[in-house]
């Protein structure tokens, strides 16, 4: 079935994104060119430098470099590498590669050395056309053929159009892309891809044989075939630049007055660039911008300066470019508009299932222009290319491009930047594009490009000239639209921004360079009062940070729990006054900490149930504490889930060193579920423990299910179930006991391969106290004298925890969170003993870290990503 045939037949796929097909002009490039040769044999194809090659010239030197292509072996299918300087020779190369049927692969030569060899061995390309300059500088199994030679012997040849046999699936060309990450991989592009797109672009933004069309772009970027082609189909001029002056925008400037230009197509560096570039008459240029977002600001810019600006878009995968759109003025959002002819655009969520549109998904292109594939990649092509299930026509295929976007105005895409630009700060997802976004508007700033660093975001400024930075103003403008997380902690201002070889923000290269600016979303405010003297200087001594002020935020300057208890020691030590760790969670600066600290003893609240993070609309999870009675560990966990998901945690009675601490677990238990049901919490409880926690939690399921209340989840943050020896005694304590020593042997020694260091600390520990515990026990040593109240509790506790008989119970399954790292022996590895017990079964979920370090970073993230997911599965059933 011809491609003819094939577009009449499309039942066009009655969707807001779709344009309505028409048919195709199934001509090959080769046939196009040729036909404008023979309209406009004497009109100017290519101007370079002072060279002007009409299109006679041009098609006739490209057949002449066919045939004499052809007698070198280069036929159909042969893949041609091709590193020259930008030259007419180089479009008659590009194109006599074309017309021999054979597919050729460009090189830049400026490109790193390695990475051509690269690109050369990896497609495996038999020839290599470059010229004497660069003769034998590529290691490489290619031919070398020699672009003077070629010159020297193609006149000889004859100018007719050698006749080998092009069909529209022939690979015209592979183009490596650069491959954000790991190795850059070759797209194989068709002729029906590459005429389809050509001809799209002819009708919008559309040319005629009056323009003059700038081609400064490297050809080793694939929208240069725009810059380098388009004009061909209609009898326009190409004006080639050299390297120099395609890299300096003053001079990209005077060439563009100089020789009339009527379009130029470039990323948004570079038009930014060229805004620089004494740019102040309105110049009559279609402006094509694509390859980067399009902010609004430069959008006006360029408005303001160019007869009509059109935003394209789309990845080389799919042949330069696949959408477009002509903006306006008065566009309140800008969009990179509808797909091409003959292409699809699909907004799809994870399932490949089209979401509504305004809903964000991820964008998929269909349609002629699809590539073939990856070279050599069978496993990543059947990642990206798909068959796609939206067209009507058998075996039609479709990229996943990796980018977010939504449909918008009624059947426009909004671009909202790479997928792998989102990235979780605390456990929030942000979109960077989003922010950036945000950002750009604000006035003073020219670009911004947002990174994340260290759990936080930092913003990369360029300026608009002539204004000073303000960054509290923008991050107070910020907040008026974004959640407070989004809001970038640090901004980075710099002259412009790196750019890669094809020209667009090299976001590696940016995170290297730059001066963090001294954290902007502080403002400074000095302690006033001496008590908010004093816990300023000792914030700065265990937060390391240099100056803290009355408004700071303990949790953004880095505060952990590890921190957190260190400072509440020591302002507990310099005024006698203690305070819950919880109060961080409310009182988290320095201001609100001092005023917490004049309340009278009295009304400071050391409430069992601590708000976590009380706000969200899922049902809560309630995680009781563990024998660290640290209840803002817990804080990594709030954090780092769903921003709508609360937290609330257990802390223990006593711990203002008043109140008298718990005697049993069941009264712990019972307590805490007082102080539950005080709150107007809906039936169907999420609870968790950690560690000890665990076995409180356990009994708070059971006393519920007593009350009638149900319990959904049971989570076990590595709590061990280890209960019936406390009741053991006499000659079956023994046995049981020297029975464990062979295995638990075995397992340290496997333990101190494994993780030496841990291990040693863990056993050297263990022994420390064991050894006080014997000298207090024969009386060598007297017992030690604590009057902190963590340790009074602790101490209860443990005897709570011997008297405690462990029950069955079929009030909810068990969630078992097990640590992959055990640094001390255990009877049951797998279910950590509670088989017994747990009569609606245990899922079991092994996690990364020790049994300390599986709730800090960066253990935590992935700890509260799987916990959200199963509360949410959990609290749904
Ligand atoms: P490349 O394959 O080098 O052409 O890069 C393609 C990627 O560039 C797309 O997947 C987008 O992420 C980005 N891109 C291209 N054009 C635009 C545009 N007009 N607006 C936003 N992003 C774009």
């Amino acid at each position: 079935m011809s491609e003819r045939q094939v577009t009449h037949e499309r039942n066009p796929t009655p969707t807001s994104e779709t344009r309505i097909s028409n048919p195709l002009d199934l001509r090959s490039l080769q046939e196009l060119i040729h036909e404008k040769a023979l309209l406009y044999p004497d009109k100017s194809a290519l101007r370079f430098r002072d060279h002007v090659i009409t299109y006679h010239k041009l098609n006739n030197s490209a057949n002449q470099f066919a045939r004499l292509l052809a007698d070198y072996g280069i036929r159909k299918g042969t893949i041609v590498g091709l590193a020259v300087d930008r030259s007419p020779e180089m479009l008659y190369c590009m194109l006599a590669i074309v017309k021999a049927g054979a597919t050729y692969l460009p090189l830049d030569p400026e490109y790193p050395q390695a990475r051509i060899e690269f690109m050369l061995q990896d497609a495996a390309a038999a020839y290599l056309i470059t010229s004497e300059k660069y003769s034998g500088r590529f290691q490489t199994a290619a031919k070398e053929i020699l672009m003077e030679d070629l010159l020297r012997q193609a006149p000889q040849y004859d100018v007719s159009p050698p006749d080998a046999a092009i069909t529209m699936q022939d690979v015209v060309y592979v183009l490596y892309t650069s491959g954000s990450t790991g190795q850059p991989k070759g797209v194989q592009i068709t002729q029906l891809g590459l005429v389809n797109f050509l001809i799209g672009m002819l009708k919008e933004p559309g040319l005629d044989q009056h323009d003059k069309v700038l081609a400064l772009t490297t050809i080793s970027f694939d929208i240069s075939g725009l810059e380098l082609y388009l004009p061909l189909l209609v009898g326009a001029e190409v004006v080639l630049t050299d390297v120099q002056t395609s890299r300096d925008t003053r001079h990209l400037m005077e060439i563009v007055r100089q020789q009339g230009i009527t379009v130029m197509q470039a990323t948004p560096a570079t038009w930014r660039m060229m805004l620089e570039s004494a740019w102040d008459d309105r110049l009559p240029l279609k402006a094509l911008i694509g390859g980067e977002a399009l902010s609004k600001k430069l959008a006006e810019r360029l408005l303001e300066k160019c007869d009509s600006l059109w935003n394209m878009y789309g990845p080389t995968e799919t042949t330069v470019w696949a959408t477009l759109k002509k903006i306006n003025i008065d566009d309140e959002i800008i969009t990179v508009g509808r797909p091409i002819e003959n292409m699809f655009a699909y907004i799809l969520d994870n399932q490949l299932r089209r979401v509504p549109d305004g809903t964000v998904g991820e964008i998929f292109i269909g349609g002629v222009g699809v590539g073939v594939g990856y070279l050599n990649r069978p496993a990543l092509n059947e990642e990206r290319f798909m068959p796609d299930p939206f067209s009507p026509l058998p075996g039609a295929r479709m990229y996943k491009t990796g980018d977010l976007g939504r449909i918008v105005n009624g059947g426009e895409i909004q671009c909202l930047g790479r997928m792998d630009h989102q990235v979780k700060i605390r456990g929030y997802r942000i979109e960077l594009g989003e922010v950036e976004h945000a950002l750009g508007k604000q006035t003073g700033i020219k670009d911004v490009v947002v990174l994340p660093k260290d759990e936080r975001l930092i913003a990369y400024v360029v300026q608009e000239n002539g204004t000073l930075p303000n960054f509290s103003a923008w991050q107070q403008a910020l907040k008026t639209s974004l959640p407070e997380y989004m809001v970038p902690s640090n901004f980075v201002l710099l002259p412009r921004f790196p750019l890669s070889p094809n020209g667009k923000v090299d976001r590696n290269a940016l995170e290297a360079m730059g001066q963090e600016i001294e954290k902007a979303n502080r403002v400074y405010t000095a302690p006033r009062t001496e008590q908010e003297k004093l816990i300023a200087k000792i914030w700065e001594d265990y937060l390391y940070v240099e100056k803290v002020g009355i408004k700071d935020d303990f949790f953004e300057l880095g505060g952990t729990s590890i921190v957190a208890m260190q400072i509440m020691a020591r302002i507990e030590k310099e005024t006698g006054k203690r305070l819950p760790l919880a109060s961080l969670f409310t009182a988290n600066t320095v201001e609100k900490l001092a005023t917490e600290m004049e309340l009278d003893d009295q009304s400071i609240s050391w409430d069992l149930l601590v708000p976590v993070k009380p706000t969200g609309t899922k049902p809560p999870i309630f995680i009781v504490n563990g024998l660290d009675m640290n209840v803002l560990l817990f804080n990594n966990i709030a954090r780092n889930m769903e921003p709508d998901q609360p937290v609330y945690g257990f802390q223990p009675r006593g711990l203002n060193g008043v109140d008298e601490p718990f005697e049993t677990l069941e009264d712990m238990a019972a307590e805490y579920i007082a102080a539950l049901l005080e709150r107007d919490f809906p039936d169907g409880y999420a609870l968790a423990g950690y560690s000890y926690g665990g076995v409180v939690a356990y009994e708070m399921s059971r006393q519920l299910q007593a009350m009638g209340k149900k319990v959904k989840m049971l989570a076990m943050f590595d709590t061990y179930a280890y209960n019936k020896g406390h009741f053991e005694t006499g000659v079956p304590k023994y046995i049981r006991k020297i029975k464990r020593q062979f295995p638990k042997f075995l397992f340290i020694t496997q333990s101190l391969i494994r993780h030496p260091k841990e291990t040693l600390d863990y056993q050297q520990a263990f022994f420390v106290r064991k050894y006080n515990e014997i000298a207090v026990y024969i009386g060598l040593q007297r017992p030690p004298e604590s009057d902190r109240a963590e340790d009074k509790i602790n101490e209860k506790y443990e005897a709570a925890y011997r008297k405690y008989h462990m029950q069955t119970s079929d009030a909810c399954a068990i969630d078992l969170f097990r640590v992959d790292t055990r640094l001390y022996y255990l009877d049951d590895p797998l279910y950590l003993g509670w088989k017994p017990y747990a009569l609606k079964g245990i899922n079991v979920h092994d996690v990364k870290g020790d049994h300390k370090t599986f709730l800090m970073p960066p253990n935590d993230k992935d700890f509260a990503i799987l916990l959200q997911q199963l509360v949410d599965e959990r609290m749904k059933a």
